[in-house]
């Protein structure tokens, strides 16, 4: 049973919310201006809201989130645009896809490495530069994990 709202119930003045009613809210799961029923009031709000739509319950928003909680997707930086923190493994497995791993560059600290460079590491064994951080880092992915390495030194 659908109920219409009227006119009224839009232009009313003054707070007529109670526990049990239903109040146009943010639904933080559906992502949308939801109608929700009142699960809980506190000093004239409410507080506690249950989404119509997708039966979830979660705190009262009035509206859409200024800026998106959890998941805000972290700006990235410019010279590391092109190689998100990989996974080891699959990374790996990407990394040394178009690599001559039959001539790597011994690693050492002083030596200046670029991204795409095959190295050879004492105690890691083979590995890809896969990015090159400010500060004399260079992030470089073996075959068993992903390191942070200085160089330049
Ligand atoms: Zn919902």
């Amino acid at each position: 049973m659908d109920r219409h709202k009227r006119v009224s119930d839009y232009t009313a003045p003054g707070p007529k919310l109670r526990a049990g009613g239903e109040i146009d809210a943010w639904c933080t799961r559906c992502k949308l201006m939801l109608t929700h029923v009142i699960l809980a009031m506190q000093a004239g709000e409410p507080v506690r809201v249950m989404c119509k739509t997708c039966k979830s319950q979660h705190r009262y928003r009035a509206g859409p989130p200024g800026s998106p909680t959890g998941h805000s997707p972290r700006k990235r930086s410019a010279t590391w645009a092109e190689a998100p923190e990989p996974r080891p493994h699959k990374a790996w497995q990407e990394a040394v896809r178009d690599k001559n791993l039959s001539n790597p560059i011994p690693y050492s600290p002083k030596s200046t490495f670029e991204t795409g460079q095959v190295l050879m590491h004492g105690k890691f064994g083979t590995g890809i530069v896969m990015g090159v951080k400010p500060g004399g880092k260079i992030i470089v992915v073996f075959e068993d994990d992903t390191r942070l390495l200085v160089h330049a030194r």
